[in-house]
C-alpha cells in the first residue's frame, strides 16, 4: 500500500513487486500520474516548461529547471494491482484499516486509520514539524491547496492517539498539528496578497518576494526556485477559488493580482 506516487515512497515499488509477488495498492489518482509522469514522461517536461514560462520563470532558468531529475530513476513503474477511491476496508495482520482519501500533498494521496487502535499511518498528509509540500502542477490537481486544507481538517475529526508519519518521528497531539499547519497556510496567504496589493505579478516575481526559511532567493538553486515557484501557485489558485485573488494573461504570461 503506498500513500502515494513520489519517489522516496514509491520509488522502490515496481521492485520489491517483482521480487517479493506482493500486490501493489495505489489510489487511482497516483496511478494516473505513475502512467503520465513515470512511463511517458516523455512530453511532460516540455508541457513542464511551458506552464513555468507562463507563470514568469525567466528564460536563463527554463533549462535547469526543467531537468529529468525527478523521473529518471524509475526504471521499473509499476501500476497498482488494486486501485484504491478511499473509504476501502483493508486487513493486515489481524488489524483492520481504513483507507482515507486525503488529497493535497499529492492529488491521491491517501493515509490509514486504524479505528480500534486509534493509530493514523499518515504518509506525508501531516508530519510533527516539515510543513508538507502542497504544490501547483500542469498536470495536477485543479485546486491542490483547497483539497489540502480540506483533507487536513477532515483527520483532524478522526480520535487518534498515535500518528505515524512517513517523515520524521510519531507524534500525538493531531488536532495541535493540523491547526499549526493550518496557521502556516493562513499566514502565507496574507505574504502573499501583501506582494499583489498595489500592483499585478507573476508567480515567479511573487515567489521571489516573499520569505523563505532557506534563506534569500538570491541564493536559491534552480530546482529550489522551481519548488517555490510551484507552492506559491498552489496558494494563488486557492485564493483565486475563494476570490481573493484574480489572474489575467498578457501575451502567454500570467499576471495575479489582490482583489476579486
Ligand atoms: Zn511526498
Ligand atoms: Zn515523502
Amino acid at each position: 500500500m503506498i500513500t502515494h506516487f513520489h519517489l522516496d515512497h514509491y520509488g522502490l515499488a515496481g521492485r520489491v513487486k517483482e521480487l517479493s509477488g506482493a500486490r501493489l495498492y495505489l489510489h487511482e489518482r497516483e496511478a494516473h500520474l505513475v502512467r503520465f509522469r513515470y512511463q511517458t514522461p516523455e512530453g511532460f517536461w516540455a508541457r513542464m516548461q511551458a506552464w513555468l514560462r507562463q507563470h514568469g520563470a525567466p528564460e536563463a532558468e527554463l533549462e535547469r529547471l526543467g531537468d529529468g531529475a525527478m523521473t529518471r530513476p524509475v526504471t521499473r513503474a509499476a501500476l497498482p494491482d488494486v486501485v484504491l477511491r478511499g473509504g476501502e476496508e483493508l486487513a493486515a495482520d489481524g488489524r483492520r484499516f481504513r483507507v482515507i482519501f486525503t488529497p493535497g500533498h499529492s492529488p491521491g494521496h491517501v493515509c490509514l486509520y486504524s479505528e480500534a487502535e486509534e493509530i493514523l499511518i499518515a504518509g506525508d498528509h501531516v508530519l510533527p514539524t516539515i510543513t508538507p509540500n502542497v504544490s501547483l502542477h500542469p498536470d495536477g490537481a485543479e485546486n491542490p491547496l483547497g483539497e489540502y486544507l480540506e483533507s487536513l481538517r477532515a483527520v483532524a475529526e478522526l480520535r487518534v492517539r498515535l500518528v505515524l508519519p512517513a517523515h520524521e518521528y510519531t507524534f500525538g497531539d493531531l488536532p495541535r498539528r493540523v491547526r499549526e499547519i493550518l496557521e502556516h497556510h493562513a499566514e502565507r496567504n496574507r505574504q502573499i496578497i501583501g506582494t499583489i496589493k498595489d500592483r499585478p505579478r507573476t508567480a515567479y516575481e511573487v515567489a521571489s518576494l516573499i520569505p523563505w526559511n532557506l534563506g534569500p532567493w538570491e541564493t536559491f538553486t534552480a530546482w529550489t526556485r522551481r519548488m517555490a515557484l510551484m507552492e506559491t501557485l498552489a496558494h494563488l489558485r486557492y485564493l483565486e477559488s475563494t476570490g481573493q485573488v484574480r489572474s489575467a494573461a498578457e501575451n502567454g504570461i500570467v499576471y495575479w493580482q489582490a482583489g476579486p
